[in-house]
């Protein structure tokens, strides 16, 4: 009768939205103590919206701008890639070729176009080399817009803001997990003002923010370390390290292969109450069976 509660579940769960790979993981759902949520993708659309083009000096005007960042974003499956090929697209703009594609991840990408050496990169790119990030113009909001900075030959020409939608049903997840006495935490790789905001908005209990991919893992296994059992959301090839680590890694649906491969449940629908209806379903199988 046991195998039976738990196939009917996993179909049930299908249908509403949850794919099961792992069924040790599922039973780890009920006991949840902390889920911690990666920002780009489960709470937030991941559209990336491209808000601002600031040319940095007058060596290239935003049109090239963008164009230098497209050749080499082509080759990229980032939420903020596909919003600078979006942008192209929509100017008109010749999309130009492009060399020695290298993703460094959760930092930004590289490669040569027109002979030059091409950087696209938020904030971390120079924190983790211990350089200053460049001044930020007043005309952006870092509390909603992430921020990518364009280097040429190693030199900052240019700014390019992206806006990013949270879900509908984020604020109301999170609230249903907390009524469960579940903690929820923001962890991202972007910069603080706007994980502050997100976390602020939807009423979370807290935030860590310019985690570098291997860091991720790090903070689950510190959640872990004080006796807290973990979930961890996420959706890019830099949060399979981090899904691994957790408890349960769940996985978005419309992320990336390698994060749907890691985890132990994949949200088909990427939408956050279907977390709430994970730890539902996992409470009410494993009840029927004591
Ligand atoms: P999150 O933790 O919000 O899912 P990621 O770990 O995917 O974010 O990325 C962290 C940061 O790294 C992004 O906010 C961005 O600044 C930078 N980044 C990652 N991939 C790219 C890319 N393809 N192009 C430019 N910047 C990128
Ligand atoms: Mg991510």
């Amino acid at each position: 009768a046991i195998p039976l509660v738990i196939a009917i579940s996993t179909t049930l769960s299908a249908t509403h939205g949850l794919l099961i790979r792992n069924r040790t993981a599922f039973e780890n759902a009920r006991k949840l103590t902390t889920i911690i949520f990666d920002k780009t993708g489960t709470l937030t659309k991941g559209s990336h919206e491209v808000q601002q083009i600031i040319p940095i000096g007058d060596q290239f005007s935003s049109d090239q701008i963008l164009q230098y960042a497209a050749a080499i974003q082509q080759n990229s499956e980032h939420h903020i890639a596909h919003g600078v090929m979006r942008k192209l697209k929509e100017k008109g703009l010749e999309l130009w070729a492009s060399a020695d594609f290298n993703y460094m991840q959760g930092i930004g990408v590289t490669g040569t176009v027109n002979n030059k050496k091409v950087v696209a990169a938020g904030p971390n790119y120079f924190i983790q080399e211990n350089n200053p990030v460049p001044a930020i113009p007043d005309q952006v909001d870092q509390a909603t817009d992430t921020v990518n900075f364009i280097l040429i030959d190693g030199k900052t020409v240019g700014i390019i803001t992206f806006a990013d939608t949270i879900r509908e049903s984020a604020a109301q997840a999170v609230a249903e997990l907390k009524k469960m006495n579940i903690k929820t935490f923001l962890l991202t790789g972007d910069n603080e003002k706007i994980a502050e905001a997100v976390s602020r908005k939807l009423n979370m209990d807290g935030y860590l923010a310019n985690v570098l991919p291997h860091q991720k893992q790090d903070k689950v296994k510190e959640f872990q370390d004080k006796g807290e059992i973990v979930a961890m959301t996420g959706d890019g090839v830099n949060d399979a390290p981090a899904l691994a680590q957790a408890d349960v890694g769940i996985a978005v649906g419309s992320g990336t292969d390698v994060a749907a491969e890691t985890a132990d449940i994949i949200l088909v629908n990427s939408d956050p109450m279907d977390v709430v209806q994970m730890i539902t379903f996992g409470r009410a199988t494993y009840r029927k069976m004591v």
